[in-house]
């Protein structure tokens, strides 16, 4: 078993979530370009959630290993938020892909109005069957969005695809923590079912990134980074409001969910 949750995401549903999720945001002016969690060096510091998500993507960008030319490919590219700050810290040409038609729309009028549309284009498709060529790109990323793909070793087999031999993927995923609980807290269970999304066996994962042909360099648990601090943050910025997905609030001091960085090759 590689993934938990009872029931797989579907990938359209999942982009109707997301096209939901941006009109709402633009409705309540609360737009944000960057839709994952932060990352804190030192979790007790006072560094605040907006810096701390741009972090979160640099713990990516960081290990791309690529520069000015290369090909980066941002594989659930969300509105463009992280692929616009790899293009500013590499060089490099992105290719962002979204399941939600509404974020690819959105992240294409982002980099226009950046001045930037010769270095980054976002494309509707699903990860599960990549609509781009065999060895197009240099390097890949994925922040926080296997967690929605219903079969992450097709996804990791299609990556494959697309890397250029020694080209490299790095990715993030929400996961389970050991020791598992025999029944899964109510606000993880609600959290998972609403998101629409799976946590993560970090126990499978190395075997699965393997059989997907791709070869480990770097696996890291990042759980003490990012999570409990990421939801009391939010929680606080949130405040009372009413209509939410899940409160965040309701996971903090559930210690169930963890979050991981794994970086492979294509040999
Ligand atoms: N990486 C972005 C967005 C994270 S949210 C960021 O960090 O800001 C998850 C993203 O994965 C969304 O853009 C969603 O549309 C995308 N996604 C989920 N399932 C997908 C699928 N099957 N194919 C392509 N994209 C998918």
């Amino acid at each position: 078993m590689t993934e938990t949750a009872s029931v797989a995401p579907e990938p359209e549903a999942v982009g109707e979530l997301y096209d939901r999720l941006l009109e709402a945001e633009l409705e309540g002016g609360a737009f944000d370009p960057n839709l994952h969690i932060g990352y804190w060096e030192d979790p007790e510091s006072d560094l605040p959630r907006a810096e701390a998500v741009v972090r979160f993507t640099d713990q990516h960008v960081d290990r791309l290993g690529v520069g000015p030319g290369a090909r980066v490919l941002d594989l659930g590219c969300g509105v463009g938020g992280p692929a616009l700050r790899a293009v500013e810290r590499t060089g490099a040409h992105l290719t962002g892909v979204s399941i939600s038609a509404g974020q690819v729309a959105h992240a294409n009028r982002l980099v226009a109005d950046a001045g930037l549309a010769g270095l980054a284009e976002f494309r509707h498709g699903n990860a599960m069957a990549l609509p781009f060529d065999d060895e197009s790109f240099d390097a890949v990323m994925a922040i926080e969005s296997l967690i929605h793909m219903p079969d992450r070793e097709q996804v990791l087999s299609e990556v494959r695809r697309v890397l250029k031999p020694g080209g490299r993927l790095v990715l993030t995923e929400l996961s389970e923590r050991a020791p598992r609980p025999a029944v899964r807290h109510p606000a993880v269970e609600e959290f998972c079912r609403v998101s629409m999304l799976t946590l993560a066996d970090p126990d499978a994962y190395v075997p699965m990134l393997h059989r997907a042909g791709l070869r480990l360099r770097l696996f890291l648990d990042i759980t003490d980074h990012t999570v409990q601090r990421n939801f009391r943050d939010l929680a606080k910025q949130i405040g009372d409001v009413d209509g939410l997905l899940f409160h965040p609030r309701d996971l903090v001091g559930v210690h169930e969910v963890g979050c991981f960085l794994a970086v492979a090759d294509r040999p």
